[in-house]
């Protein structure tokens, strides 16, 4: 690394530094105004802001640039325009205006939009999210943008989340003012997320159809050795896994990542990066972009990167823990206890809006990661359950108990817990008594969701997150408001509020499968598939709910809906497509021919000599052929079943099918077929098994 750190972090960045550089300084003041408060950009600048980032980005080397969105696809989205402009004598110049900077116009009608298309126009614009910074992607200057109709119907996932920052915005603010906070005048919700990934050897993968058109593995027995012997986790890293791992730091920070801690994670060739938490949105932003740098600089070391949620059977998935927070401008984390009992009074009042809000809207935290890929994770044997609970660890949660009780708390406070009055025990930081199994844990100063999917974006769950929280403190906020005794309506108010949602603490084992009936008879919901998840989002409670705030209308939930919806059945249709395409062209051949060298074995012996044993050939060849005809026959049934659902014109019906009929064949080609492959010549089965996937780098 030629530069220091310091110096190459965020040098592809059009960042504060560069913006001072560039800017007259009262042009730098209204667009630090701007960025602070998260308003649009004053056109009477804009000019100048443009030409500063060209001037910045042709210095840099770039001759492009890009709006750069985030559609409902959950990758990025990207045109390149030139900054070149013809002028007279056959020459051209360089230029960007303010124009161009602040919106774009691609095409929207190819990319999703679950109906918004047919009653609207068909284009879309982007608009520029000044708090995000510009940065430079391979000689691209690439602008952070939210991608809207005509009508302005949000077309992408950056705009709910963007609304979102501001509801939350609003409501936390009434409630600070009530605490006396004059010297606050925003709050941001921050979000760290640990990001996991599989790497596997790229000559491997470009020989197994089913990595290459799904992310997964659809058929493989399970290897000899699997993630038993614990060796892998924060074990040393691979010399070839190392130099991929440096790599990315180094242009993840180029582009302003602060990439910060990489290990191994439990499953053989799994792997973790998290970064330094961020405002959410930046964190979203960051969070694409290190996925995209993950897959593209995997391939650069002979590797790719698997990102899906469950790449191989029997070995544990990836998640992206989301670690989230609020935070104030002046610099305060709202989920810091604090030392003094105005500062617990406050910090008990935020956390018992987050209980409510998770209790009173598990159906939306549960949909908003709900996806064909985490449907692997959630709920099946694996970390966390499908159900939303939250943790609190055992010392916040006796002070809890001892507030919703009247009851002291049993430390070395002998007074009752009453807020605003007594002081909170010292809370230990990252306890070691920390849950790895619960979807929804306090951890000191944050609450860690660990439910997301390792491929989806995290603006999802954050904006629901950041509305449900946002709904919590309007209505404490509108009770507070009108208290005539502040403090003793506070404290009726958080005993209430505990008490009221106190079914959704859970601190005990959450895979154990006694915490599937007690949560049952708590009332908390168990929604084990994204079929059954998705249809709460447009239940009309939840469209009140998001109407209030000002994140989505009912056409943009709707919208919504019929996307995610069609998107599990696209996904699952292709794993089937792709099931049905290896079985007949890869394995029913090669296990037919196998069968074949057996049998003609088996003949040669006994011309041979006719008393000569054949057992093994004679028994093997009989298992074989048995397995071969189921195989064929649910290869057949898969197929069939396959055209049944393209002729399902009905979203809904057409996602339930998939999961009540589709998955169930798959499953069922699947198991014949991982036997199969057990019993068969290595030489003969037509593609890498998880033995070299999972050991071979
Ligand atoms: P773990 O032990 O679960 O791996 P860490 O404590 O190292 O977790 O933190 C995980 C992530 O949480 C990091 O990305 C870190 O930056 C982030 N984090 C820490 N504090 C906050 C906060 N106030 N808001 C959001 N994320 C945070
Ligand atoms: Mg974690």
């Amino acid at each position: 690394m030629a530069k220091s750190i310091p110096d190459l972090f965020g040098s592809k960045v059009f960042n504060e530094k560069c913006m001072k550089e560039g800017l007259a300084s009262d042009t730098y003041k209204e667009l630090q105004k701007t960025i602070q408060e998260g308003k649009p950009l004053n056109p009477k600048i804009a000019n100048a802001v443009a030409h500063a980032m060209k001037e910045w980005a042709i210095a840099q080397g770039a001759t492009h640039y890009t709006h750069w969105f985030q559609p409902m696809t959950g990758v990025t989205a990207e045109k390149h325009d030139s900054f070149i402009e013809p002028v007279d004598g056959g020459k051209v110049i360089m230029s960007f205006s303010g124009k161009e900077l602040i919106k774009g116009e691609p095409d929207a009608s190819s990319f999703p939009n679950g109906g918004l298309r047919a009653t609207f126009e068909a284009r879309g614009y982007t608009a520029w999210d000044p708090t995000s910074y510009a940065f430079i992607k391979d000689d691209v200057l690439c602008i952070p943008t939210a991608f809207c109709s005509y009508t302005g119907h949000a077309l992408d996932k950056k705009t709910p989340l963007l609304r979102s920052m501001e509801a939350i915005n609003t409501q936390a603010l009434r409630i600070l003012k009530l605490f006396g906070n004059t010297d606050v005048t925003s709050i941001k919700t921050t979000v760290g997320p640990e990001q996991e990934y599989f790497l596997v050897d790229k000559d491997y993968y470009a020989t197994r159809k089913d990595l290459i058109y799904t992310g997964r593995t659809l058929f493989g027995a399970p290897c000899p050795k699997g993630q038993e012997m614990e060796d892998h986790y924060f074990g040393t890293i691979k010399s070839r896994v190392q130099s991929f791992m440096n790599d990315l730091n180094e242009e993840l920070w180029k582009l302003g990542v602060a990439a910060k801690t990489e290990h191994n994670e439990v499953a053989p060739a799994q792997h973790e990066l998290a970064p330094v938490f961020s405002t959410t949105n930046i964190a979203t932003d960051h969070n694409q972009l290190t996925m995209e740098l993950i897959q593209r600089i995997a391939k650069k070391h002979g590797m790719v990167a698997l990102l899906h949620e469950k790449p191989f059977e029997g070995i544990n998935g990836s998640g992206k823990h989301n670690n989230w927070s609020i935070s104030t401008n002046t610099g305060k984390n709202l989920l810091e206890p604090g030392d003094t009992p105005y500062e617990n009074a406050q910090f008990l009042l935020f956390l018992s809006a987050i209980i409510k809000a998770v209790d009173e809207h598990q159906d939306l935290l549960r949909l908003s990661v709900a996806s064909a890929g985490n449907d692997h994770r959630l709920g099946a044997n694996e970390a966390p359950p499908a159900i939303i609970s939250v943790f609190l660890g055992d010392e916040l949660n006796a002070v809890l108990e001892a507030i919703i009780n009247d009851k002291p708390y049993d430390g070395t406070e002998h007074k009752l817990m009453k807020i605003g009055a007594c002081v909170l025990p010292k809370l230990p930081m990252d306890t070691t008594d920390r849950n790895r199994t619960s979807p929804f844990a306090f951890t000191g100063n944050k609450f860690e969701f660990r439910m997301p999917g390792s491929s989806s974006s995290i603006s999802g769950c954050n904006f629901v997150l950041n509305t449900v929280v946002a709904n919590a403190l309007r209505e404490f906020a509108d009770m507070l408001e009108k208290a005539d005794d502040f403090e003793s309506s506070l404290h009726s108010l958080i005993k209430q509020t505990l008490k009221d949602h106190q079914r959704i603490i859970f601190n005990g084992n959450g895979y154990d499968d006694a915490w599937i009936e007690k949560a049952k008879k708590r009332g908390l919901l168990n929604l084990r598939t994204t079929p059954d998840a998705l249809p709460y989002f447009i239940h009309e409670e939840n469209i009140r709910l998001f109407e209030t705030e000002k994140v989505l209308d009912r056409e943009e939930m709707e919208s919504r809906y019929e996307i995610t919806m069609e998107e599990y059945t696209k996904v699952i249709n292709i794993e089937a497509l792709t099931m049905i395409n290896m079985a007949k062209k890869e394995i029913l051949p090669a296990v037919s021919r196998y069968s074949k060298e057996l049998s003609d074995t088996c003949l040669s012996k006994c011309q041979l000599d006719a008393q000569m044993d054949v057992t093994y050939e004679k028994e093997m060849l009989t298992q074989i052929n048995a397995l071969l005809k189921e195989a064929y026959q649910a290869c057949s049934e898969l197929e069939e079943k396959t055209n049944a659902l393209h002729t399902i014109q009905d979203f809904e019906k057409a996602a339930f099918f998939v999961r009540d009929t589709i998955l169930p064949c798959m499953d069922a080609l699947r198991k014949p077929c991982d036997v199969l492959e057990t019993m068969t010549d290595d030489k003969v089965w037509p593609f890498p098994t998880y033995g070299k996937l999972l050991f071979g780098i």
